[in-house]
């Protein structure tokens, strides 16, 4: 699939540093984490996955106990169950999850980010944090040779990525399963699998794992 080079802020490195500094609020966050877990990562939590990935996988940032704990996306809290066991079903990761950097699970063919990389307070980055962020999340997309389609978990999430390809945030629509191309890739939103949305039946398993079987069929055309 033909693609342009995403347009957007100043190119980064695709990961930022331990120690980045640029967003106060999430360092402050971040330092008392620290204080408070010095067994924790409590960094940036990088991206996770193949680094010849057709599929990206984007949240919107790590969760204080789950990435931020273990400095794997999406490992160690409730989200990270659904999301693994349906990149496994769907043939887009190999081995078992068990919530633990060290399982030994790989992802085949995809790979997973954050739009904003450090763990904010009550799980809720500020626009001005997406926006500081969102130079990796360029860089990131950019860094992945053989990207074709992006799934993101949730609209914010969609939001980033289309503000990172250089296009408005309200291109495509929002909502489950909506569809739209930008920037030469096919980007796939979900309802994020947090343990909200699944708890209320927002978001069944077989829902995300039809997201994944759409993003396989969109790999394949
Ligand atoms: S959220 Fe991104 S830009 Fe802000 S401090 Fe963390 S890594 Fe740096």
């Amino acid at each position: 699939m033909p693609r342009t080079d995403p347009q957007g802020p100043a190119a980064a490195d695709p990961e930022p540093p331990l120690d980045c500094p640029i967003c106060p609020r999430l360092v402050a966050y971040r330092t008392a984490n620290r204080a408070a877990n010095p067994d924790w990562w409590n960094g940036p939590a990088l991206s996770f996955g193949d680094p010849d990935a057709r599929l990206l996988v984007v949240g919107l940032a790590p969760g204080r106990t789950g990435a931020n704990r273990t400095g794997r996306p999406f490992t160690g809290d409730f989200a990270g169950v659904l999301l693994y066991e349906t990149l496994l079903k769907t043939g887009f990761a190999r081995g078992t999850y068990a919530a633990h950097p060290d399982d030994g699970l790989a992802l085949v063919d995809c790979m997973i980010t954050n739009a904003v990389r450090c763990a904010p307070p009550g799980n809720k980055p500020e626009t001005t944090e997406e926006a500081a962020c969102r130079p990796y999340l360029t860089a990131r997309i950019a860094a992945l040779p053989r990207l074709q389609v992006i799934v993101t978990l949730g609209d914010v999430a969609r939001r980033n990525v289309l503000r990172a390809l250089g296009q408005k945030a309200s291109a495509g629509a929002g909502g489950h399963g909506a569809r739209c191309e930008a920037a030469g890739y096919s980007l796939i939103n979900s309802y994020h699998c947090s343990r909200l949305n699944t708890n209320t039946g927002r978001l069944t398993p077989a829902m995300f794992e039809a997201v994944f079987e759409t993003a396989r069929s969109a790999l394949a055309g």
